[in-house]
């Protein structure tokens, strides 16, 4: 059996070769690099798509979070509710501003922030709550969007792992005053180079991440606000708009691989030693990543890997923990579900060409592994 990387981002590019090079040349024809009618159009086809009111292509994920605080108004003495298990820009992007992180701990089962965390978490200083849709699966919106209202907090998801994903029917980005999208190239929906994208309802808030992404000028050389280069690029904008149509089919290949591995699993070598991923009812998980939890993750990720699979874990050091933030005062402890997952959370290939012979060889490789415990 030949390896099984993580992703295979050459398996997805192959059947859209010449439409995606069509595209590229569209743009060297025009020589318009910078937004423009290719990164108007992405524009258009995604708020569709998301069912959003507005849609602002920005320069990565992670400028999507900052432009979003920014036009916020997120600053010094200012908190920011989050979790304390994800990415490092979404903390990132808060103490960037000069904004404190509050971290929360995570549902044991979901790995996505815990509603009762953040209701303890809220003071007189917060000025947004950022959850972050991890994996692939939405957090509990409906309960953080009650706290939210109840204090007039504004939300800002992070939905760089869950374009696509739906809560109650809703899609992941749509729930907060701005959702936050990544075009990494290993999202479910990635560029050929860094991308992202911000939402909205609000035509005033549009507005203000369309300005801020452009320095904030509102008119060319005038500002009134100070924002940033935070711009997409019509070459990525263009490949995304042939990749767009292709995401819900994905997003079922994804689905299906997360079903099979389930199958797999329930062999009895396995069933009470790998801990799968949870699904709660009424969202839709869109499998970004599927992590299992395993013990001793370190030395069966090892093992995978000698036998030819490809494994990822994301993450082994919770934010709470990171260095950058020693000044926020944590200790190991403060978050044991966010550490424990930091411990024992392994991902497995789930891309959407992975064949059932790949997730076979994932499932007995797996097996064997743990056999040797
Ligand atoms: C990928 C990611 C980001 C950042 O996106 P980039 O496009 O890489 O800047 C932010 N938050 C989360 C949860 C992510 O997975």
């Amino acid at each position: 059996m030949p390896p099984v990387p993580l992703v295979d981002l050459r398996a997805q590019f192959a059947p859209m070769r010449e439409e995606i090079l069509a595209a590229i040349v569209r743009v060297c024809d025009a020589q318009q690099f910078i937004l423009g009618p290719e990164v108007e159009a992405l524009e258009r086809e995604l708020a569709a798509m998301i069912g959003a009111g507005h849609a602002i292509g920005v320069s990565s994920g992670t400028d999507a979070l900052l432009a979003a605080l920014m036009a916020l108004g997120i600053g010094p003495g200012d908190e920011v509710v989050t979790t304390s298990y994800s990415f490092f820009a979404t903390a990132g992007s808060i103490a960037r501003l000069g904004a404190r992180p509050v971290f929360v701990d995570v549902e044991p089962e979901t790995l996505n922030i815990d509603v009762d965390g953040v209701r303890r978490a809220i003071t007189p200083r917060t000025r947004a709550i950022m959850p972050v849709h991890l994996f692939g699966q939405c957090a509990d919106m409906a309960p953080l969007m009650a706290l939210a209202e109840e204090g007039g907090i504004p939300i800002v998801e992070d939905a760089a792992q869950a374009i696509g994903a739906t809560y109650r029917g809703r899609q992941a980005g749509t729930f907060g005053v701005l959702g936050c999208f990544s075009f990494f190239p290993t999202k479910n929906l990635g560029a050929f180079g860094d991308g992202g994208l911000v939402v909205a309802r609000d035509d005033g808030l549009a507005e203000k991440v369309r300005t801020l992404r452009n320095h904030g000028a509102e008119q060319q050389y005038f500002h009134r606000s100070i924002g940033g280069n935070f711009r997409l690029d019509a070459v990525q904008a263009a490949v995304l708009r042939v990749k767009a149509p292709r995401l819900q089919q994905w997003t079922e290949a994804r689905r299906r691989n997360a079903a099979r591995y389930r199958e797999l699993f329930e062999a009895p070598a396995l069933r009470n030693r790998v801990t799968l991923p949870v699904e709660r009812p009424g969202r839709t998980h869109i499998y970004n990543q599927f992590v299992i939890r395993v013990p001793e993750r370190d030395r069966v990720r090892a093992d995978l890997q000698a036998r030819g699979v490809g494994t990822a874990v994301y993450y082994p050091v919770p934010l709470h923990l990171q260095e950058c933030f020693g000044a926020l005062g944590h200790r190991p402890s403060d978050f044991p579900h966010a550490e424990a997952a930091a411990r024992d959370s392994l991902a497995l290939p789930i891309f959407p060409e992975l064949t059932a012979e790949q997730q076979a060889h994932v499932a007995d490789s797996l097996r064997e592994v743990l056999e040797r415990c």
